[in-house]
């Protein structure tokens, strides 16, 4: 799949206004549309609520809030296609997919989410470094990086 430029700028401008916090959201929609939505990260809730379950904050991991993630599913349901990617940022890091990023897409050693592409934005202060695209390959059955998601169409 291949992420349009509008919806790039959309997502990295969502990473910059939460820095040094990990943003997070979905993007919606078919080969012709995409539409961004936003989520909120509960990271720091949680974190505050049970740092020995949760010792990372929302600079270093996030969660998205659960009536976030039920809306973007009912909105899929209804009118807007399917979940096209996930994204969230990394501030201060590298855009990889780490072994929690790649803990969260997967149930029971399996995709949570087979067709989805996963969307890292690497953020520095107000500056984006990076964004990389990963999805699960079945034959390496891992998730590896996606050439070419970010083209010009
Ligand atoms: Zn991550």
């Amino acid at each position: 799949m291949t992420v349009k430029p509008e919806t790039l700028s959309q997502i990295c401008d969502h990473a910059k206004s939460e820095f040094p916090n990990e943003c997070c959201g979905i993007i919606l929609g078919s080969e012709e549309q995409e539409f961004v939505r936003k989520c909120r990260n509960i990271q720091n809730e949680l974190h505050q609520e049970d740092p020995d379950k949760y010792p990372r904050d929302a600079r270093t991991a996030y969660v998205i809030h659960p009536d976030d993630l039920i809306a973007v599913h009912k909105e899929a349901d209804t009118q807007k296609g399917q979940i096209k990617a996930f994204y969230h940022s990394h501030p201060n890091h590298e855009a990889y997919f780490s072994e929690k990023d790649k803990a969260d897409a997967t149930v029971w050693d399996e995709p949570a989410y087979p067709d989805a592409t996963y969307l890292v934005i690497s953020v520095y202060d107000t500056e984006i470094r990076a964004v990389k695209a990963f999805a699960w390959d079945e034959t390496a059955k891992d998730f590896v990086e996606v050439e070419g998601a970010f083209k010009e169409t």
